[in-house]
């Protein structure tokens, strides 16, 4: 076994064990392209070594979805994907784990009809409207992985020959998600509980407002009554254990949608749906949206913000120090699997049903009254540098520095 293939068996048990966490007789649903194909059947394998009852792979190619884009009829795009939906409903509400292998070109869907990409979005949202809202909830079990693919390593990589790029992203992940400690599972564990002790201390303050002060930035943001921080490892509805995104550096929590002031400047390039947002801010009061600028993807940044409603609105904020190990790589990876874990973040878009006390069993009408926003999309993008400072607020006005300079400061 050389040394690329024992680490990518690491990286395979890692998704299955600490990622899926899956469960003996349970399904498992794996969306994948097809660049990711050598790790996916590790998976798949290991997966079924830890009692999986069936492993199903939903294939996928960047060149065909560009195609697709690029030559197929206009209202192809209108389409409801009512088939894939209703596929991916019966196997989770039959217990059914999800893991995504992401691996796609960041700028895959660069300069593709803005109406076609947004003609699919809406219709695959809506689709996939239950799908996303047991999702939020986290009502079954869900995780995120990475594979290079050589567009997206060329990318990252730009300056290296092409026949060493896709090497190097892999390194590169494997240090992120820990392959190269002597035991990553164990690694993951004592990571976790760190995590968690964070978490711990944030909700034991019951903080009610958090203000940023960076360069560009100078935004204050409510938390609502019950919000609950959260890292690093989730619970399905049945209770049982596992970790949405592999890599994760956050604690994260949700804002009151009405309760955000201010401006904030963005510090790494967003990418979304294939397309890139760059050297953006976004002004708020009472929680809406009510300027935006960028120096790249403006274009990209409206369609965004005019999404729904709820795109208007914040849905998550999670506190990454600046010397996370992905920080520290100094590398931009164009992905928010990866960039989101290197800093401070916020979401445009939906909150999460679990970042509030009793938030599970909540309406989509008891979330709204709870300050909790709706939205069919949910979009992180990166505000933290080695600048940043963050201040707690509790309800009786005392403060308490949580972050200095961009790392902890509790
Ligand atoms: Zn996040
Ligand atoms: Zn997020």
């Amino acid at each position: 076994m050389t040394d690329f293939e024992y680490k990518l068996q690491k990286y395979a048990e890692l998704a299955v064990k600490i990622g899926v966490q899956i469960q003996k007789g349970q399904n498992l649903i794996i969306n994948a392209a097809l660049d990711s194909a050598e790790l996916v059947r590790l998976i798949v394998k290991e997966a079924y070594n830890e009692g999986a009852r069936f492993v199903k792979v939903n294939w996928s190619d960047d060149t065909v979805t560009r195609l697709r884009y690029d030559m197929a009829a206009d209202e192809s795009f209108l389409d409801d994907p009512k088939w894939y939906a209703g596929e991916m409903l019966e196997y989770i509400e039959n217990g059914a784990a999800v893991l995504h292998v992401i691996s796609a070109d960041p700028d895959l869907l660069n300069g593709v009809s803005p109406e076609r990409l947004t003609n699919h979005q809406k219709t695959y949202s809506k689709a996939m409207t239950k799908y996303r809202e047991y999702q939020m909830a986290n009502y079954f079990t869900w995780s995120i992985v990475a594979a290079p693919s050589p567009a997206w390593a060329a990318k990252v990589f730009p300056h290296l020959p092409a026949d060493q790029q896709v090497d190097a992203l892999w390194e590169a992940i494997f240090r992120t998600v820990r392959i190269d400690q002597p035991d990553p599972i164990a690694a993951w564990r004592q990571h976790i509980d760190q995590l968690s002790q964070k978490a711990d201390y944030l909700n034991s303050k019951k903080f009610s407002k958090l203000h940023y002060v960076a360069p560009g930035t100078n935004l204050t943001i409510e938390l609502p009554e019950g919000h609950l921080w959260v890292a690093a490892e989730s619970e399905n509805g049945k209770g049982v254990p596992f970790l949405a995104n592999l890599p994760t550096e956050e604690v994260f929590t949700v804002p009151k949608k009405t309760g955000v002031n201010g401006t904030v400047t963005s510090t790494k390039p967003l990418s979304y749906n294939g397309n890139i947002i760059n050297d953006f801010s976004l002004t708020f009061e009472n929680g809406k949206i009510i300027g935006y600028k960028a120096e790249v993807g403006e274009a990209t940044l409206q369609r965004l913000v005019e999404m729904d409603d709820g795109a208007k609105y914040l849905g998550e904020v999670a506190l990454v120090p600046h010397d996370s190990p992905i920080s520290q790589s100094g590398l931009l990876f164009y992905n928010t699997l990866f960039d989101e874990n290197a800093s401070n973040h916020l979401a445009i878009g939906a909150g999460y049903a679990f970042t509030i006390e009793g938030g599970a069993g909540m309406s989509k009408e008891q979330m709204e009254a709870a300050g909790i926003n709706q939205s069919t999309i949910h979009v992180d993008f990166m505000i933290g540098s080695a600048e940043m400072d963050i201040y707690g607020v509790s309800a009786d006005g005392q403060q308490v520095q949580i972050f200095n300079k961009g790392s902890w400061a509790i």
